[in-house]
């Protein structure tokens, strides 16, 4: 890791999640990974319960909620080191936001949000549509009134966890309003189907299947937030989950130079260490060079979430960081697969991996080209002093 300055508090959280993801995650990747993804359910039980034990799933929940409440920079600061770990191991545990506490009532935290604190309960996120893609503002779900409650209607795809989510958040847009709003749909609601389960690149346990949504119902006791929010709390959503991008993309980049080190320093090719050849020297430098100014980045946007400034500067912070450090941490993978030569293209290795899991972060949570449309946006709008 490259060293920069962090609270005592974010210090204590990495040597804690550090030691989580080395005795409990890192050791299995290769098991998961020749097996579809799946670990036995013992294990995934052991490090489900390590990770709740250790407070993981409370560590963006209000204290006055029963969290931690820890700031952005202490969360970082975990999801970094998680982030080391391949096979998507570490989403063992559920991890509620903070925003959840504000965007619904307390019955809904009650049935939803605290059952995930607790490893209860696992929810799945229903925002992409076919149509609209990257388009969010215009997905074509619909909620219709009908007596008390809505008639949901639409196609979802890529709901990752869907196969393992006992609930639904779902987006749709208001039939009687001009808006959008947010549900909270269980699974096991009448009219809801996996039409698809395509597979993607990495090998995970959680999948991403396409759901139909054909006439069902909730009641409106189901809705989330009040008249207005539109996609509010989906945006609070994205902010967060593209600073935690960041804050694992710098922890995989991280694992990458370690291991690259470890390989060149012992691996001689023409009588030498491959160490030695500045050819390999230089994919090491760069790399290192990125991971500093990406992680100077990602605590810096975290930190300027902790003080709670201008929310639209914050939104396009977020968006850099994860263009950034998503897209260092593919050049870092597509290096490290070379340094290792052959090896670095066998599914054993960790390089072959993370080459294949970290592409996705760039288009998830909104492509690098969407995150640079907010970031022009703000910065047209704006000016550069602002950001
Ligand atoms: C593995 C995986 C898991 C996912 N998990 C979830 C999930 O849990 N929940 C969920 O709701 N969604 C999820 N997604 C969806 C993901 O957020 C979308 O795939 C992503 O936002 C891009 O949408 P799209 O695939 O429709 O691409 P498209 O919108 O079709 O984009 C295609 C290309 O066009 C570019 N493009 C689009 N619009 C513009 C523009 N205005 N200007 C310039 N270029 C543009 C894009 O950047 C991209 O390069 C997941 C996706 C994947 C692959």
């Amino acid at each position: 890791m490259t060293q920069i300055e962090l609270s005592e508090g974010a210090r204590r959280w990495q040597r804690v999640a550090r030691e989580y993801a080395d005795d409990y995650l890192l050791p299995h990747e290769v098991e998961a990974e020749l097996n579809d993804g799946q670990l036995p359910a013992a294990l995934t039980a052991r490090n489900k319960a390590r990770a709740i034990e250790l407070g993981f799933p409370r560590i963006d929940v209000p204290r006055d909620s029963g969290g931690l409440g820890l700031s952005m920079e202490e969360q970082a600061a975990i999801w970094e080191q998680l982030g080391r770990i391949t096979n998507a191991l570490s989403w063992c545990f559920s991890e509620p936001q903070s925003w959840m506490f504000e965007a619904c009532n307390a019955d809904q935290i009650e049935r939803y949000v605290l059952p995930l604190m607790r490893g209860e309960r696992k929810d799945c996120y229903a925002i992409t549509e076919a149509g609209p893609g990257s388009d969010v503002a215009s997905i074509e779900a619909t909620a219709v009134p009908e007596g008390d409650g809505y008639r949901l209607n639409g196609e979802k795809w890529y709901v990752t966890s869907g196969n393992l989510a006992d609930f639904f958040w779902f987006q749709a847009k208001l039939a009687d309003e001009d808006d959008e709003a947010l549900f909270l749909v269980d699974r096991d609601t009448p009219g809801i189907e996996v039409i698809a389960n395509p597979r993607f690149s990495h090998t995970y346990a959680a999948h991403h299947p396409t759901f139909a949504f054909r006439d069902v119902y909730v009641p409106a006791a189901q809705r989330v937030g009040n008249p207005g929010d539109g996609m509010a709390y989906t945006h609070s959503w994205f902010r967060h989950e593209r600073l935690m991008i960041g804050a694992r993309s710098c922890g995989a980049a991280a694992r990458l130079i370690e291991e690259a080190l470890e390989f060149v320093r012992t691996r001689e090719v023409d009588g030498t260490p491959l160490a030695e050849k500045q050819a390999i020297q230089f994919m090491l430098a760069d790399s290192v060079t990125e991971l500093y100014t990406a992680r100077l980045a990602t605590y810096d946007a975290a930190r300027a979430l902790d003080r709670g400034e201008d929310l639209k500067v914050q939104h396009s912070r977020c968006s850099m960081v994860k263009l950034y450090v998503s897209e260092m941490a593919n050049r870092v993978a597509d290096r490290a697969v070379q340094i290792f030569g052959g090896r670095g293209y066998m599914r054993e290795n960790v390089a072959e991996r993370f080459f294949r899991e970290l592409r996705v972060d760039r288009i998830w949570e909104g492509t690098s080209e969407i995150q640079r449309l907010i970031i022009a946006r703000c910065l047209l709008k704006r000016g550069l002093e602002a950001m």
